[in-house]
């Protein structure tokens, strides 16, 4: 391993050359089935032909137009975006690179929203206790964990963070002259596999109604059919029982299948919030990423797609629960925890020293979300008899 990389990652021993559907290949041509879709981004496993064909044709046509110019493939994307997400009520799309860009302009939007409406002084952006929105300053002042802000101070003023679950506490919180917007994760995803209850996403909807406060949803590792539906906040219904309505949503990670790529939705009250000058992103709606996104989106948004994600996440949790050394085995579609007494690091260790200690002996990779929660997001196009492989490795490392 170089150590010219600033040191920010717990790197692992390993290192990539090659991936083919869900797995990964080593230097030395070793295979490790890959469990983690590079953190919710390989949506699509490795290497996935339709994919590879529609970046290739457009890297022939162009690499990148200026947003001052309208490009052919951005568009395209652009409006099958916003159509997939039309049925949760979104109008428009600004398109971006990465879920922190996303989620800081997410938060502009809504802060200029209800500064037009209501004047200055309503800015403030209530979040939860353990989310995680992004590591730019903004971002993480969003996000709701302590060992994130040490040493970065100071941070954006205007958070809020209360407990998941705590319908008192969002009461309390949601001020209607103080608070522009409630931002979650439906389901939370670094801080180990967390969804919030019905009854709380039914109660914020509803005071997010009653006194206009925007009611918006981080998708960035929930969304894009990871748990069985297009949007994660769709599994949830309002207290008349009627669909979870948004305001803004935003999407980055797997949005264009490995290619960086993000956006912010806006639903009814705050598509036409933004004015020309207001925002921009030299790489956003990028042609590449467009051309990837297109196949991402073609291939997801489709119910009888969506519907495997489910099947196959409930059978990866069926082989995993009956392990007595499994304490805990939760998640949607294939978005998993597990709960394990072993330091999880030195189970994601294991995973890749079982590939090397005998011949054609596959490795398998894995995430951690603290010390004893494993996280487990393989890509949609996983087969069964590598899910049941994938069970298999997992039970056996941690006997
Ligand atoms: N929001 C959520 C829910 C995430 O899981 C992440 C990344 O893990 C982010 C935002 C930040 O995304 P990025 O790393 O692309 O900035």
């Amino acid at each position: 391993m170089n150590n010219v990389f600033m040191n920010t990652y717990h790197r692992l021993p390993v290192t990539f050359v090659k991936g083919e559907g869900a797995w990964l290949f080593d230097t030395d041509e070793r295979k490790y089935l890959d469990l983690t879709s590079g953190i919710a981004v390989n949506l699509l496993g490795h290497n996935y032909p339709p994919l590879v064909n529609a970046v290739s044709l457009q890297a022939e046509k162009c690499f990148h137009v200026c947003n001052y110019f309208q490009n052919d493939t951005s568009e395209a994307f652009a409006e099958k975006l916003v159509h997939a997400a039309s049925h949760a009520g979104m109008k428009k799309v600004f398109l971006a690179n990465s879920g922190a860009e996303a989620n800081e302009g997410a938060c502009k939007l809504a802060r200029k929203y209800s500064l037009e409406k209501y004047g200055p002084g309503r800015h403030t952006i209530v979040t939860l206790k353990g989310s995680f929105h992004g590591r730019t300053i903004t971002t993480l002042s969003a996000t709701g964990q302590d060992k994130f802000h040490k040493d970065f101070g100071p941070f954006t003023e205007g958070f809020i963070h209360i407990q998941g679950g705590d319908i008192d506490a969002l009461k309390k919180t949601l001020d209607k002259k103080t608070v522009a917007g409630l931002f979650i994760e439906a389901i939370q995803g670094e801080s180990g596999i967390v969804p919030q209850s019905q009854e709380f996403i039914a109660a914020a909807a509803d005071l997010c109604e009653e006194r206009d406060i925007l009611f918006m949803f981080d998708e960035i590792q929930c969304g894009l059919g990871r748990t069985g539906t297009f949007f994660a906040f769709e599994q949830y219904k309002d207290l008349q029982g009627k669909p979870i309505k948004a305001d803004i949503v935003t999407l980055a990670k797997g949005l264009a299948g490995g290619i960086p790529a993000g956006a912010i939705l806006a639903g009814e009250k705050t598509q036409d919030v933004f004015k020309v000058g207001d925002h921009g992103s030299t790489f956003g709606g990028n042609p590449v990423a467009a051309a990837a996104g297109l196949v991402v989106l073609k291939t997801v948004n489709d119910p009888v797609f969506l519907a495997e994600i489910s099947r196959k996440g409930e059978k990866l949790m069926a082989g995993l629960r009956n392990n007595p050394r499994i304490k805990g085995v939760r998640g949607r579609g294939l978005m998993v925890a597990l709960d394990i007494e072993r330091d999880s690091w030195k189970i994601l260790e294991a995973g890749i020293e079982r590939a090397s200690f005998v011949k054609n002996q596959n490795g398998i990779l894995m995430l951690s979300s603290g010390e004893h929660i494993l996280r487990l997001l393989p890509p949609y196009i996983i087969t069964d008899s590598e899910i049941e492989q994938g069970i298999e490795i997992i039970n056996e490392l941690l006997a």
